[in-house]
């Protein structure tokens, strides 16, 4: 048995959240480099706006940027589980650093492992897993929600393909090497012209454009791209051509979980702060947690975070185990990130007026709570998407 199939095997017989001895020691490894190098960073990433070049390369060192790749790749050979541990982890200390590997794991990985052909694994997933960054590109300036309706063009060549069009909203965009794109091959045929390749940043017509200036997960880089007759060889299509729209589809849904277990990571940072603020702060004589008012917005939030990890675990463990798990995903990205806004606004709260200032945490992590309802699909879209799976049409 491989070892996701063993630990598959025995999460059968435990609790949601009980972790396996591999789960447990990968979790705690990934909280110790959080604890130990991320957090005294976490200030100044947030400050200058990008990710500290020494934790990239550590997210390497420590196997995170391929955790489901296999050994023979250079990767962990861990399970999509692991993956969603890790960026919950990461995210408790740094949103920005979740989200960086959990774009490399759960999209771009993800996508190379279930559709590249044997030679672009060989070539490209060995790189992500070991020393490259990756991104991946759906969305364009008019085509978000309708992700389908991008204008990106790839016009076949022969033995390459010519894309041009423009990006907008990558994250990773500026640290990335290796691109799953996705460009429309026969617009005459609708999305079933989308097609998906692996771009290089060093290919020629390919440019990083502007990078965005935003309310959260600051230190994560959002760009555009900008591809003027980029010369693409016809090898790095990645699966069919017309097909890509299924890779961005089932890309996505795995996707989505990932971003759960960022907005689990974001609200127990939030929760714990608040733990140990309210028993410090002192006001009427006492800690402000003795006031049983405060205990119960604390016990909320406890509950309510509770009630997210369990969607997002069971939402992973469903994956692993090859069962339907699409509307899961969908309802543990809507549920976790309300959860996620609801539990860091309540910290701040608990704070007071040293909430709402940047000497502490909270409001960082509200800030960055608030992305959870807009990428890798918004809320309204999880929510037609549970619709369209429970009314069955
Ligand atoms: C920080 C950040 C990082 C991102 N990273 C990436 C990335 O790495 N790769 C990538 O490809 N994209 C990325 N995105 C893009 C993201 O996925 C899109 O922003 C998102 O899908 C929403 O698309 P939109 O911005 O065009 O909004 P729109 O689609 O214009 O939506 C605007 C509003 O209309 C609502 N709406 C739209 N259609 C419907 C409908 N049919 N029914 C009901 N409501 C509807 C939406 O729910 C939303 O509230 C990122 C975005 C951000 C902000």
């Amino acid at each position: 048995m491989t070892q996701v199939q063993t630990a598959i095997e025995e999460s059968f017989a435990r609790p949601l959240t009980t972790l396996s001895e591999d789960e447990q020691m990968f979790r705690d490894s990934v909280r110790e480099f959080a604890e130990g190098e991320i957090r005294k960073r976490v200030e100044a990433m947030e400050e200058q706006g990008h990710l500290d070049l020494a934790i990239m390369k550590h997210c390497f060192d420590l196997g995170l940027m391929g955790i489901e790749a296999t050994e023979e790749f250079g990767g962990s050979g861990g399970s999509f589980f692991q993956a969603i541990l890790a960026v919950e982890e990461l995210s408790r200390v740094d949103a920005s650093v979740g989200v960086f590997v959990d774009v490399q794991n759960t999209l771009v990985n993800n996508a190379i492992i279930r559709w590249a052909n044997p030679d672009l694994k060989k070539k490209y997933l060995s790189q992500l897993a070991t020393e490259k960054v990756g991104a991946y590109a759906l969305s364009e300036a008019g085509s978000g929600s309708d992700a389908f309706a991008l204008q990106t063009r790839a016009v076949d060549q022969g033995d390459h393909f010519v894309l041009n069009g423009h990006k907008l909203w990558i994250t990773n965009g500026k640290e990335a090497e290796i691109f799953v794109l996705f460009a429309n091959a026969n617009p005459d045929a609708g999305y079933r012209g989308i097609t998906a390749f692996i771009v290089e940043k060093n290919f020629a017509g390919f440019s990083v454009g502007k990078k965005e200036n935003k309310l959260g997960i600051r230190a994560s880089s959002t760009t555009e791209l900008i591809l003027e007759d980029c010369k693409v060889p016809r090898e790095n299509v990645l699966g069919e051509i017309g097909r890509g729209y299924k890779v961005s589809i089932e890309t996505l849904n795995e996707g989505r979980i990932g971003i759960g277990a960022q907005m689990i990571g974001i609200a127990r940072g939030a929760l714990e702060a608040a733990l140990s603020y309210t028993k410090e702060r002192q006001q009427f004589g006492k800690s402000i947690s003795d006031f049983q008012g405060v205990q119960f917005q604390l016990a909320d939030m406890a509950t309510e975070l509770e009630a997210a990890r369990l969607m997002v675990y069971n939402a992973a463990r469903m994956k692993d185990a090859g069962q339907a798990f699409v509307k899961e995903a969908a309802m543990a990205k809507l549920f976790s990130s309300r959860a996620a806004e609801r539990i860091t606004s309540k910290a701040i709260e608990l704070y007071g007026g040293y909430g709402y200032v940047k000497d502490y945490p909270v409001e960082k992590y509200w800030r960055d709570s608030k992305i959870g309802a807009i990428y890798e699909g918004t809320s309204n879209m999880q929510l037609q998407t549970i619709a369209k799976l429970i009314i069955g049409k």
